[in-house]
């Protein structure tokens, strides 16, 4: 991987210790990636929401635990509801703690366990964008031939073009991001509806059913959208 598929992609460090942000951005710069920092909890979420949802935002969030103001359990919860398809990273001293944040309630990416070399940190914001981002401008689920090409909102498997519509594309996008990563309906409600217009779980799952048959057609032998019983749906390329 070079440092070019990296270049102007941005890193948010939200970190109050000056030293370790710095240490942090320093790496991270010299791999290629642009970084903006916040020390403060309180001010992350207004920060995004100027940079979100118009893709101006940034790559990949990397979020200290502790913070003054609103706290890094906080806002992980609210990040992976309000932008699911961002990466978070956890930097965490509380080992415990690893679990929870990896679990379905507030849905990290990944935890680096301080202290931790700034090395190892830009190595996981790598393997991170890596898994979640395709490199030439669409994103392509790992493992899988189903490509989306975000200009013309269409997605295609194995070359042919699905059919979707505006919801499903949208839908198939937020899942393909973080494969494997089950989200609930309520998530995926709040990324096919921007205006937050009151739509019933049986919406998500009938635009999810509908999704479903589409990619059937082509590739009747591959369940790639999963259902996860009482919980919400994954997108799962491979067994
Ligand atoms: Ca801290």
């Amino acid at each position: 991987m070079t440092a070019q598929e990296h270049e102007g992609q941005q890193v948010l460090i939200v970190e109050d210790e000056p030293k370790i942000a710095r240490l942090v951005a320093d790496y991270l710069e010299g791999s290629g990636f642009a970084t903006h920092h916040l020390d403060h909890g309180d001010g992350v979420l207004p920060w995004l929401a100027t940079g979100r949802p118009a893709d101006q935002g940034p790559a990949l969030v990397l979020l200290d635990l502790m913070l003054p103001g609103t706290d890094g359990l906080t806002l992980c919860r609210e990040i992976r509801q309000r932008w699911p398809a961002l990466p978070v990273i956890m930097l965490t001293a509380r080992v415990e703690e690893v679990d929870r944040l990896l679990g379905l309630e507030l849905g990290a990416d990944d935890y680096i366990c301080k202290p931790f070399s700034p090395r190892e940190v830009v190595a996981r914001v790598k393997a991170v964008l890596r898994r979640t981002q395709g490199g030439d401008g669409t994103a392509r689920g790992a493992g899988s031939d189903l490509v989306l090409d975000d200009e013309g909102w269409r997605a295609l498997a194995d070359g042919r073009d699905l059919g979707l519509t505006a919801v499903e594309f949208q839908l198939l996008k937020v899942m393909m991001h973080a494969p494997g990563r089950i989200f609930s309906r309520d998530q995926l409600m709040d990324h096919m509806y921007r205006d937050h217009r009151i739509v019933s779980e049986r919406t998500v799952d009938s635009h999810v059913k509908k999704l479903r048959r589409k990619i059937g057609e082509i590739w009747p032998e591959r369940e790639v959208i999963r259902s996860v019983y009482g919980v919400g749906y994954k997108y799962q390329p491979e067994e």
